[in-house]
C-alpha cells in the first residue's frame, strides 16, 4: 500500500482539526441564519427522480469540504422548523441549549449499550431518566427507564412488559395461540396498532374505546368491554392511556383507567394490564406541576391561571402509570432522536430481561446498570440524555414554565378567536394543550348548531358529508390564496379522534409549538379566515 496516500487520509479524517472544522460549521450555521430570513417554504424542490438512478461515490479521498459538499444541497434543501408560523403539527424549533448537548455528544459518540462503551454518558442517561420521571411521576421511588428512538418504541416496550405480565414466557415461548389484546382510545396515535401489529398481537387485537366530547377515552366503554373480554377468557396485555391526543391534545383520566382495570382485573382474577401512558406529546404540562397560582410568581396573565391549573390536575394522574412515553424532541424542542420509556418502578424492567448468556460479547454486563440487557436495540445512541440534560438545566424550570404556559395561552386565544366567528366551531374547546381544531364552515352557515345536530345524532354520515366537503374545500382554498410570508401554515386532519355516533370529524388543525409565535400570527390567522368568504 502507498503509506503517503493512507496517511493522507487518516490524517485528513482521523486528526480533528478544529479550525477546519469550525470553519465549516459557520457555514452551515450561516446556511442556516440565510434560510431564517426566508418564508417557511421549500426553498429548493426535492429531485427524487436520480436520487436512486445516480447513488455516486467519489474516487480518490477528497477532504472535509468534500463532505460539506456531498450534503450541502440536502441541508439546504431541508427546512430546520425555525419560523413562527409553522404551526401545522407537532414538531417544533430544536432548541440551542439541545444543540450544545448534541454537539458534545456526537463529539464523543458513546454507545449507550453498556457502560464499557459510554462511561458517564451511560450515567447522564440515568441521570436524565431520573429528572424527567421525578417531573413526570412526581413522587416516585425507583423509577427507571431508557431512551428509544422515538415514541412508537416508547409505545413498544410498554405495551411489552404488559405482555409478559399476563402471558409470562412469551418472550421465549411466543403466543401459543393465546389471544392477547391491547386497549387505546379511539383517539390514540397510530404508533399503537403498529406495535401490536410488530409484537405479534395483532392490529386486529388493538382493541379502541370511543373518546367523549374531550377526546377522553370513555371509561364505561372500557369497564364494559374489560369485562367482556375477561369472561371470554382473553388475556389483556396493556391499556394504553393517551396524554395528550396528536389532533386535539385529548386527555385520558389515567387515574379513572387504574381504577377501573384494577377493578375488572381483581374480579376476573387475572394479573391488571400495564398501564402506560402515551405522553409524547402531552407530558411538558408537567413543567407546571409545582407552579404556585397564588403567589404567580411569573406574573401570568390572570386568563392563563385556569389553564395551568387544568394542566396541574391532568398531570396528576401520570402518578399512577406504570409506564410513560415520552417525546423530548416533540414539546422539549430537542432534537430526534430524544425519546423515553420511562417506569415507575425499576423492578418492571425485569420483564424485558435478558440473560448474560445471551448476550455473549456482553459478557461482563451488569444487569444494574447496562441497558443492553434489556433494552430492543443493541447499539444505542446518547443523544437523548445529552439534549435532555442541556435543555433542561439550560432553560431550568422556570423558564420551561414560560415556555409551556405561553404555549397554551396562545392556542386559548386562537380557541376563543375562532369560537367568536359564526361559521366556525372550535372542536377541542374543553382540552388544554397546544392544538386547536375547528371547522371553517361556508359564511351563512351556522357551525355551533351543525356541531350540536352532529353530536346529538341528527346528522347521519350522509347528510354530514355536504359539510365535509365545505370544511375541506374552504382549507384547501386558504392554501391557495396564502401569502407565504405572513400566514402560518396549518393543516388538516380527516378525524381529530372524538367520533360522535361513529362520525369521523375532519377539522383544520393549528398547533402552537414555536415560542416565536405570537399574537400577529394568530391576528393575520383570523383575518385570512374572514376573507374567504
Ligand atoms: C408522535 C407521537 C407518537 C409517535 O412518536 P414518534 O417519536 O414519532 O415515534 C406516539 N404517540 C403520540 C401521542 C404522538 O404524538
Amino acid at each position: 500500500m502507498d503509506r503517503v496516500k493512507y496517511d493522507q487520509v487518516t490524517r485528513t479524517f482521523f486528526s480533528c482539526d478544529s479550525a477546519e472544522i469550525t470553519a465549516i460549521f459557520q457555514e452551515f450555521l450561516a446556511a442556516m441564519q440565510a434560510e431564517e430570513t426566508l418564508p417557511p417554504v421549500h426553498v429548493m424542490a426535492q429531485n427524487y427522480e436520480t436520487a436512486q438512478a445516480n447513488p455516486e461515490i467519489h474516487n480518490l479521498p477528497g477532504n472535509l469540504k468534500d463532505a460539506r459538499d456531498a450534503v450541502f444541497p440536502y441541508f439546504w434543501g431541508t427546512d430546520g422548523w425555525y419560523s413562527p408560523l409553522h404551526l401545522e403539527n407537532v414538531k417544533g424549533p430544536a432548541n440551542y441549549a439541545s444543540l450544545v448537548g448534541a454537539l458534545a455528544c456526537l463529539l464523543k459518540n458513546p454507545n449507550l449499550c453498556t457502560d464499557t462503551y459510554s462511561q458517564r454518558s451511560n450515567e447522564l442517561e440515568v441521570k436524565a431518566v431520573t429528572a424527567l420521571a421525578n417531573l413526570l411521576f412526581y413522587h416516585t421511588v425507583d423509577p427507571s427507564g431508557v431512551f428509544t428512538m422515538g415514541g412508537t418504541v416508547s409505545n413498544l416496550y410498554g405495551a411489552k412488559v404488559g405482555l409478559e405480565k399476563v402471558a409470562p414466557g412469551t418472550m421465549q415461548r411466543g403466543l401459543q395461540g393465546a389471544r392477547v389484546v391491547g386497549i387505546v382510545s379511539e383517539a390514540a396515535h397510530f404508533s399503537n396498532r403498529t406495535v401490536a401489529g410488530w409484537l405479534g398481537l395483532g392490529t386486529d387485537n388493538l382493541i379502541t374505546i370511543p373518546t367523549d366530547g374531550a377526546v377522553s377515552m370513555r371509561l364505561d366503554v372500557l369497564e364494559q368491554r374489560l369485562q367482556e373480554l375477561y369472561a371470554a377468557g382473553t388475556r389483556v396485555a396493556f391499556v394504553t392511556a393517551t396524554f395528550g391526543t396528536t389532533d386535539a391534545f385529548g386527555v385520558d383520566d389515567v387515574a379513572g383507567i387504574r381504577g377501573v382495570i384494577d377493578a375488572a382485573a381483581a374480579r376476573a382474577e387475572v394479573p391488571p394490564p400495564q398501564l402506560h401512558v402515551d405522553a409524547a406529546v402531552g407530558w411538558v404540562v408537567c413543567f407546571l406541576t409545582e407552579y404556585r397560582i397564588d403567589k404567580n410568581s411569573l406574573g401570568f396573565e390572570p386568563a392563563l391561571l385556569p389553564l395551568v391549573r387544568r394542566a396541574q390536575r391532568m398531570a396528576e394522574g401520570l402518578r399512577q402509570a406504570d409506564s410513560i412515553t415520552l417525546d423530548f424532541h416533540k414539546m422539549g424542542w430537542g432534537h430526534y432522536p430524544g425519546s423515553a420509556f420511562l417506569v415507575n418502578r425499576r423492578d418492571d424492567l425485569r420483564y424485558l430481561a435478558r440473560s448474560v448468556d445471551e448476550t455473549p460479547y456482553f459478557s461482563e454486563a451488569d444487569p444494574r446498570r447496562d441497558p443492553a440487557l434489556f433494552t430492543l436495540e443493541c447499539s444505542r445512541p446518547a443523544i437523548g440524555p445529552y439534549t435532555v440534560m442541556a435543555s433542561l438545566n439550560g432553560i431550568g424550570l422556570t423558564g420551561w414554565q414560560m415556555l409551556v404556559a405561553r404555549a397554551l395561552e396562545l392556542a386559548e386565544t386562537l380557541k376563543r378567536r375562532l369560537e367568536g366567528l359564526e361559521h366556525c366551531k372550535v372542536l377541542n374547546l374543553e382540552t388544554t394543550g397546544p392544538s386547536v381544531v375547528w371547522w371553517v364552515l361556508p359564511k351563512g352557515r351556522n357551525a355551533k348548531e351543525i356541531f350540536q345536530r352532529v353530536e346529538s345524532g341528527q346528522l347521519g354520515s350522509d347528510k354530514f358529508e355536504r359539510y365535509r366537503a365545505e370544511i375541506r374545500r374552504l382549507f384547501e382554498k386558504r392554501e391557495k390564496a396564502m401569502d407565504p410570508k405572513q400566514d402560518a401554515r396549518l393543516s388538516f386532519t380527516n378525524s381529530i379522534g372524538y367520533r360522535p355516533h361513529g362520525l369521523d370529524l375532519p377539522a383544520w388543525k393549528a398547533v402552537i409549538f414555536n415560542p416565536l409565535t405570537d399574537e400577529t400570527v394568530i391576528d393575520r390567522l383570523i383575518f385570512s379566515i374572514e376573507e374567504l368568504l
